[in-house]
């Protein structure tokens, strides 16, 4: 008998936890036929978002090739889905070369993710979108650093000292702690003065992180201010020009570089691929991630309109939830090829929060179920982060 084809489209962390838990589930086999699994991604290696503030400091790479990650047992195409015939059960996609070319499933995942939001071009400064635009950021404040190493004028010396981090999310927090405390050992040993350097956190909120306990809260201000971060709450950036960026209320800061992290967009891409879409520009998907009116296509992830069918909330954007949702897929696929009912999608953070955040070596966790509130900082959490991202990325 053939092979089934399972196609995954997407490597990011919701593919690869859905390829892992597919495969796992089915033991490679469905009805007696063997399952062959075919990821395709139009990057040449999985992509680790969630360690993107790190090469904006540090030359680290983050882009992990197909073959070394410890997911086996699945062929790679590389290549730009741009649509999805699900008359056909045909996936069609543009290769590296730019030729035109289509596959064929019989069981189809799409987890084509999202996108960074960009502040209009005009408004200056580099947003930080992906690999290329962090090492823009470290080449740029490595040379503004050995500018002001030369620089005779005070006020010149401390603007080119001197980064703004716009938006407050995740992002941005571990971002500008990881620049202040990597910029502060580039200038001592530039013979600068390491308490010139300086970082702002632009929060357009009142508070960091609204959705967080206030002792959570309070203990990472404090890990920030010592990192050497300055958060300037209610501020919103509007626009850099010439090392002047004027901010919401009428100041300006004179700064050598801007940074915009501005959150998440679902892919734009998803507009021309012919799947249903909510009116936010997702995958219109069920309870169980069924791509209403697609038989056997499947979508989670950032890319995917989940709700919490008890509550009827959106589930957020996050590696977390995406993780979740590829395990959940692994069983709803079993159940749908056994003819069973299969288990709806609940949020994973509807009895229970947690977060890690990165601050340099150390970090800041947090957890708060069942009528616990428990906050650790140090450089367990730093750890639990590492291990946290290098598990979402197969790499353990
Ligand atoms: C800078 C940054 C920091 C973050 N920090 C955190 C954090 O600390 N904690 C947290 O929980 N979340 C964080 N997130 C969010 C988290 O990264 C996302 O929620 C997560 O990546 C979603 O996984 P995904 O697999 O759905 O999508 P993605 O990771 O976006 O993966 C999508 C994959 O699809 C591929 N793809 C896209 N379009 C096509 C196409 N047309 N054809 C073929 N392949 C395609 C992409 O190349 C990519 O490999 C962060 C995100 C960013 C950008």
């Amino acid at each position: 008998m053939n092979d089934l084809t399972c196609v995954i489209i997407g490597g990011g962390y919701a593919g690869l936890q859905a390829l892992k838990a597919i495969k796992e589930k089915t033991n490679g086999i469905a009805n007696g036929r063997r399952i062959r699994f075919v990821l395709i991604d139009m990057q040449p290696g999985h992509l680790r978002k969630l360690r993107m503030f790190r090469p904006t400091a540090t030359e680290e790479e983050i882009m992990i090739p197909w073959n070394q990650l410890t997911l086996k047992d699945f062929e790679f195409v590389q290549g730009t889905v741009t649509s999805v015939d699900g008359e056909e059960k045909r996936v069609r996609y543009i290769g590296p070369q730019g030729n035109d070319a289509r596959i064929r499933y019989d069981l189809l995942v799409v987890t084509v993710g999202s996108i960074v939001r960009r502040p209009d071009p005009d408004q200056g400064g580099v947003a930080l979108t992906d690999p290329q635009a962090a090492a823009d950021i470290r080449e740029c404040w490595r040379a503004n650093l050995r500018k002001a190493a030369r620089a005779t004028n005070p006020e010149e010396r401390k603007k080119l000292m001197t980064i703004a981090v716009a938006g407050a999310g995740i992002s941005g927090i571990e971002t500008s702690a990881e620049l202040a405390l990597t910029m502060r050992k580039e200038a001592t040993a530039l013979g600068l003065n390491p308490s010139d350097v300086s970082v702002y956190l632009l929060n357009a909120q009142e508070r960091l992180l609204p959705e967080v306990s206030e002792k959570f809260r309070r203990k990472l201000d404090r890990q920030l201010t010592e990192c050497g971060v300055t958060v300037l709450h209610n501020r919103k950036a509007l626009r850099e020009e010439a090392g002047s960026l004027s901010l919401s209320g009428g100041d300006c800061l004179a700064v050598g570089l801007c940074i915009w992290t501005l959150g998440l967009i679902p892919n734009p891409g998803l507009k021309g691929m012919d799947l249903p879409l909510t009116p936010e520009g997702k995958v219109l998907v069920d309870e169980c991630y069924r791509v209403k009116g697609m038989p056997n296509v499947y979508s989670i992830g950032d890319c995917s309109g989940i709700v919490d069918p008890r509550d009827g909330r959106a589930t957020q954007m996050t590696c977390f939830e995406a993780g979740e949702q590829g395990l959940r897929l692994g069983k709803i696929v079993m159940a749908d090829l056994e003819g069973r009912p299969a288990p709806s999608h609940h949020s994973a953070k509807s009895n229970m929060d947690a977060f890690t955040i990165a601050l340099g070596q150390n970090g800041v966790f947090w957890i708060r179920t069942w009528g616990l509130d428990m906050v650790m900082t140090g450089k367990l959490p730093g750890r639990i982060k590492k291990l946290v991202e290098d598990t979402a990325s197969m790499l353990r």
